[in-house]
């Protein structure tokens, strides 16, 4: 029956056995009915296993004719006007409308009572209205077949398989957008969150940063921790390797260092280089600290164009190379002169501290610049819901490369300034530290 009235058969004629599809028609007396027996008995009295075969009987004159009707009109969509055009021709009041109306029905065509639009990638496409507009996106996008592809690619998979609505296209992105698994393993997102802020410090040795490194391997001493501090203005860079971090050795190592943020750049400069010279005795990388850090404060610095060392001290530090192979300075070395030289020098570092200022500042302008030409804002506000980025220390490994790129879900507590937040689970729970946007995505739902 409802094969029958998809095909758009207007007229059909029944002998019905069973009892409920009888009621549904209309009752007809058993021995009005002996050809459906008959039908009905071939078919129970075939083999279980037997390949199922086609029965042509040819039936002279109906024993009883029932008429099937058309159930309910389906509700108003934006397929009516366009139907009730093709086959009553009707139009609406409005000439402007009716003009409209008569364009863009010639783009359609009735086919078995059912509405097709003449596509350009499909020669029919079939017009459905928003509850099979709804099961074909789901189908399409995560059903057998499925791919969870993106909103473009599933508006040309839908319209391959044959189907048109209106909004086709904005509905797969506004899907694919809603979609958790798709919005749980999206890719992280690179593009800046907030614009830079950079921190200037007016003086050498004003401003710290210092940031913990580790654990590494346990080398000599127990230690396992390296405990950075790079100064702002100069660069210059203090390390200690430690076994454990508590409140006291790094108080400890501060007085020794600085009572006479950058530190992130000078870790990576560290790691990199501390990973190169150990080959593969990582066990050793205590014994090679001084030296990486000698050679980083004897390396001119992007930022100030001039080397740590000179900026702290007002000369340049006589590295190895120079004994090794004399240079002029080597070479030329009177010891009267040289401590003059030192001297002015000296009386003249506040001229180099200033220009290095200078230096520093435009390049931070510049960096600015850089970092907010791939800026997309991303703000959040009090109650949002968000994502947040699953860091390589925070994913699950059993999962392996499947795990999820972004936890969910997190409700923003409060928006600190700077493009800071402190997040919450649902239940209220805080979620520790400060989480800076860069890490967090609007949940869609
Ligand atoms: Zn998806």
């Amino acid at each position: 029956m409802r094969l029958t009235s998809e095909m758009g058969v207007k007229k059909i004629i029944c002998w019905p056995d069973s009892k409920i599809v009888a009621e549904q028609i209309r009752h007809i007396l058993r021995n009005n009915n002996e050809r459906a027996d008959q039908l009905a008995r071939l078919a129970s009295s075939r083999k279980p296993g037997q390949l199922r075969s086609t029965i042509h009987l040819e039936i002279p004159s109906s024993s009883a004719t029932a008429e099937c009707l058309t159930i309910n009109e389906d509700a108003p969509s934006w397929k009516t006007p366009i139907r009730k055009y093709i086959v009553n021709s009707e139009l609406p009041a409005d000439p402007m409308e009716a003009r409209k109306l008569r364009t863009q029905a010639a783009r359609y065509t009735m086919v078995a009572d059912e509405l097709y639009r003449r596509g350009f990638s499909t020669p029919l496409l079939k017009c459905i209205d928003n509850h099979q507009a709804d099961y074909v996106l789901r189908e399409i996008h995560e059903g057998i077949c499925g791919s969870h592809s993106g909103g473009r690619t599933m508006a040309a998979k839908v319209l391959r398989a044959g189907y048109y609505w209106p909004t086709l296209k904005e509905d797969c992105i506004e899907f694919v957008k809603r979609c958790v698994q798709c919005q749980k393993h999206d890719n992280l997102i690179h593009a800046s969150a907030a614009e830079l802020h950079s921190i200037s410090s007016p003086w050498p040795f004003a401003l710290w940063s210092i940031d913990v490194l580790g654990p590494f391997l346990v080398a000599k001493g127990q230690v396992k921790f390296l405990l950075v501090a790079v100064d702002y203005f100069t660069k210059w860079i203090e390390a200690e390797p430690l076994a454990c971090i508590s409140a006291a050795n790094v108080q400890k190592f501060v007085w020794k260092n600085i009572s006479k943020g950058q530190a992130e750049v000078a870790n990576k400069v560290i790691l990199t280089e501390l990973k190169k010279r150990l080959g593969s005795a990582k066990g050793a990388w205590a014994e090679e600290l001084p030296e990486v850090l000698w050679a980083y404060r004897c390396t001119p610095q992007s930022t100030t164009k001039e080397t740590p060392f000179r900026l702290a001290y007002g000369a340049d530090a006589m590295i190895p190379v120079e004994v090794g192979e004399p240079s002029f300075r080597r070479q030329h070395f009177h010891e009267e002169s040289n401590d003059n030289s030192l001297r002015v020098e000296l009386d003249v570092l506040d001229e180099v501290r200033e220009r290095t200022q200078l230096v520093a500042e435009a390049c931070k302008q510049w960096m600015s610049r850089h970092f907010n030409s791939n800026l997309k804002s991303r703000t959040f506000h009090e109650g949002d819901l968000v994502w947040r980025a699953t860091g390589s220390a925070r994913r699950n490994s059993s999962e392996g490369k499947l795990s999820a790129s972004w936890d969910g879900l997190f409700r923003v507590r409060h928006a600190l300034h700077n493009g800071a937040y402190k997040l919450e689970e649902l239940s209220g729970k805080v979620i520790p530290r400060t989480w800076n946007s860069t890490h967090l995505k609007t949940y869609y739902s």
